[in-house]
């Protein structure tokens, strides 16, 4: 794997040079007729430990793209578990179709036995168009499957741990940026209210910081606003206010060429997957416009965290909420090692997961 080899859209035409490209060890193509289950089950690298990563169920136009979703990914989980310290690899799932039409209890235990099927090279858990009941499903075929609820040993809901990721590496951003890490009397913009978001916002509004909020859903806005007093902004305003943290908990690619040289915010720290529209150029981008990007697959890495000590047999919040607040010093060192080699704080956050990869692979040559 190199930084020099990433390509954002795979458009070489056999998929073997994608994957090779892309540095994938393993693609599966799941196929059954009696339940209508179309999936691809991507591996990137399991130098780390075997695959962990949710399987999101999309309708997608075609089958090239979920190809490319499951192959960026899968890649992107290698780098979020290698960053945080984690013994584990990359891997994602996706399962082609409607899930409000074809999803039900008999595609996803096929689902699990085709997860189990892969030894434990790949671990599942939820992601977008998946409940904590399809999981319960999964289990039933394989044990190779995190994120089940407290109540059946599980870690359950990891959004509040994902949080104070999210809070952590806000508060290395400060101290980078503002010289001390304290968000008292700091504007803070949030976009999106939902699970991440809403936690985050308590987190902020109990240190005293002057909080924003936005979301499309009116009813979730309203709620989050009257229960913690943070006061609520429209939809677009949120990229031209006069603040000092944009953290984007919705969406991903809203830091982009609109929307960069709009923002007056010192700092972009968020829960949300692929902030960057074009990973190196926007990366690259807001270095000229100094603003301070706090790398989204770092900082968002709590509920990785979670779930990863759920597989581990090794979990308790309390003990995932001390690991996850080593993300302020890994931010720390991202900060400085972008600024030694003049490079993109995204850039300087890959370089450490691919040397700690490249490392970590090393120590495993011997028996
Ligand atoms: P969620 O669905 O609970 O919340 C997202 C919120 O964003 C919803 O309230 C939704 O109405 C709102 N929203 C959607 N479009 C919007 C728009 N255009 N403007 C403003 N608000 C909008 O999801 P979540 O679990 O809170 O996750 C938030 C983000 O963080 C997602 O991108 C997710 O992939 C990422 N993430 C979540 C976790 C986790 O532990 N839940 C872990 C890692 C990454």
């Amino acid at each position: 794997m190199s930084v020099v080899k990433e390509i954002e859209n795979p458009v070489s035409e056999s998929l073997f040079e994608k994957v090779g490209i892309m540095g994938h060890e393993q693609v599966v193509f799941c196929n059954d007729e009696a339940t209508g289950l179309k999936a691809i089950i991507g591996i990137h690298n399991t130098v780390l430990g075997p695959a962990l990563g949710g399987t999101r169920m999309w309708n997608y136009a075609t089958e090239q793209e979920a190809i490319t979703d499951v192959l960026r990914l899968s890649r992107g989980m290698t780098y979020k578990a290698a960053i945080s310290g984690l013994n584990l690899g990359g891997g994602k799932a996706v399962i082609i179709g409607d899930a409000n039409k074809i999803k039900n209890e008999a595609l996803m235990r096929r689902f699990g036995r085709f997860v189990d099927s892969l030894g434990g090279r790949y671990i599942t858990a939820e992601d977008v168009n998946m409940k904590t009941k399809d999981m319960e499903y999964v289990h039933m075929e394989t044990d190779h499957v995190t994120g089940i609820p407290e109540s059946m040993g599980g870690s359950g809901d990891p959004s509040p741990v994902t949080a104070y990721g999210v809070y952590m590496g806000m508060k290395a951003s400060a101290k980078q940026v503002f010289g001390s890490d304290s968000l008292k009397d700091k504007k803070v913009t949030v976009q999106g209210v939902g699970q991440v978001g809403m936690y985050l916002v308590e987190h902020l509004v109990k240190e005293g910081a002057k909080v924003y909020i936005t979301d499309i859903n009116e009813a979730k806005l309203k709620q989050v606003a009257k229960s913690t007093g943070a006061e609520v902004v429209g939809m677009d305003e949120v990229y031209d206010l006069d603040v000092d943290i944009y953290s984007p908990c919705a969406l991903g690619a809203t830091v982009n060429d609109d929307t960069i040289p709009r923002l007056k915010a010192k700092i972009i720290a968020g829960a949300a997957n692929n902030q960057l529209k074009d990973e190196k150029r926007h990366g690259y981008m807001l270095l000229d416009y100094s603003i301070t990007y706090a790398p989204d697959f770092l900082i968002n890495a709590g509920g990785l965290i979670n779930v990863g000590a759920e597989y581990y047999g090794t979990y308790t919040q309390e003990s995932s909420l001390k690991q996850t607040e080593g993300i302020y010093d890994t931010c720390t060192r991202i900060f400085d090692l972008a600024i030694a080699e003049k490079i993109s704080t995204q850039e300087a956050a890959i370089k450490i997961a691919e040397q700690r990869i490249e490392s970590i692979g090393k120590v495993k040559l011997s028996y």
